[in-house]
């Protein structure tokens, strides 16, 4: 890493930041775009067809090996979905290019956590347990799709086989210390595994519409049709996210393999206290934090800017960092400036809100959210649900500073 270019365009920032950064901020060219057609990816349902004709469903296998007597075949109750969902989970591998470097892999796939366990989730653990967003089907069902966090062990909590045993080891040690220097070094590699992540719940998501596609075992023609239907524009929309999130992992490759930080660039934060709240993610930063609109997704003529978060624990104090690598003048730089120029006792707040709008892989400690007024609990139920088709993200969210959430201030704030 090229420590010495970084250190030129480090900035120490104290209170809010020294421009406006809304006056420098270009338009995003997506904002202007055509959203997708879904209508051309409509499918069209055919109950009889030739035999050896392929599948109206799309799978590409015949009508015979597939939708031909689907309504007489055995029912799956939605748990055996669960289960293959779990099972598609479960499948590793290590995101390490080692097939473009002279590095191999150690036979094991580990489960890898994406933050810490001994100091970012056991900062934030009460007996051992955290609470985490991501629902299972019981819950689902039993609430009309409408579930509270549940307790996980943190043992369990942000792992993910997605590295083995040697490069997890090797990668990370520089981040895995008592404590944490913000350099470009360290945020990059707190970044490549939040897009390692990002890209393996992604395809993992894949795997399981696809096995999807036999989950209408036993039922009519016309539920048949409704759920090929629904498989068919899931897939696109993940389609187009792989096809991001594979771009992004590549690009990150192509910077750890060169060790070079050219283009990358980073923020990171520091409390002056543990903030209730880890996580790990990547995402299309859609609004910034005062609900500006920085870029629009359902479209697929323009590239899109993403950006890596981590929030997790050093030293009794939680620090945030910010990584992506493209322009200084994108939409990741653009919600980066938005969160630094927020009021420093009320970053923690926007941070709070920017997790539940963006990343399911996000763990609380239980009494801090046993305690939130129940408004605020549906508040952010609200938005960590947002992001679907059925129901699209707001500027308002991003915006939204009525809630009071957590009070914490700010240490050490470093932009590079
Ligand atoms: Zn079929
Ligand atoms: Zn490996």
């Amino acid at each position: 890493m090229r420590d010495k270019d970084y250190e030129v365009i480090k900035m120490r920032l104290t209170g809010k930041l020294p421009v406006d950064y809304q006056k420098t901020m270009k338009t995003h060219p997506s904002l202007a775009a055509p959203k997708f057609d879904f209508n051309s990816r409509s499918l069209n349902p055919i109950k009889k067809m030739g035999r050896n004709e392929r599948c109206w469903c799309n799978s590409g296998r015949k009508f015979k090996n597939c939708h031909l007597n689907r309504e007489s075949q055995k029912k799956q109750s939605p748990f055996e979905h669960e289960q293959a969902m779990f099972s598609e989970l479960r499948k590793g591998y290590c995101a390490y290019p080692a097939s473009l470097s002279r590095d191999p892999c150690s036979d094991t796939i580990i489960k890898a956590h994406t933050i810490q366990k001994a100091g970012g989730l056991a900062a934030i653990a009460e007996s051992n347990h955290v609470l985490t967003v991501k629902p299972v089907m019981s819950e689902l069902i039993k609430t009309k799709g409408n579930p509270q966090p549940r307790k996980i062990g943190v043992k369990l909590a942000s792992v993910f086989p997605g590295f083995c045993s040697k490069h997890d080891n090797d990668l990370f040690e520089p981040i895995e210390g008592k404590t944490l220097n913000f350099t470009k070094e360290s945020a990059f590699l707190f970044s490549y595994r939040a897009v390692a992540y990002e890209r393996f719940a992604k395809e993992a998501q894949q795997r399981f519409m696809l096995s999807l596609r036999e989950a209408d075992a036993g039922m009519p023609f016309q539920k048949q049709a409704a759920l090929q239907q629904f498989i068919q524009g899931n897939l696109f929309g993940i389609e187009i996210g792989m096809r991001d999130v594979q771009k992004w992992k590549a690009q990150f490759d192509e910077k750890l393999l060169s060790s070079s930080t050219d283009q990358f660039h980073f923020a990171a934060v520091r409390f002056d206290r543990i903030l209730p709240i880890v996580a790990c993610g990547a995402f299309h930063p859609e609004f910034d934090c005062t609900g500006l609109p920085l870029q629009k997704l359902g479209q697929d003529r323009v590239e899109l800017d993403q950006i890596a978060l981590t929030v997790t624990t050093f030293d009794s104090q939680t620090v945030v960092v910010f990584g992506w690598i493209g322009n200084q003048e994108g939409p990741a730089r653009s919600l980066v400036n938005s969160f630094l120029a927020i009021e420093d006792s009320r970053k923690a707040d926007a941070l709070v809100r920017l997790l539940f709008i963006h990343t399911d892989n996000l763990f609380l400690r239980p009494s801090w959210w046993e305690g939130l007024p129940e408004s605020s609990q549906k508040a952010l139920n609200d938005m960590s649900r947002s992001g679907t088709v059925e129901r699209q993200r707001t500027g308002k969210e991003y915006a939204n500073d009525a809630l009071k959430l957590i009070s914490a201030n700010t240490v050490e704030q470093v932009s590079g």
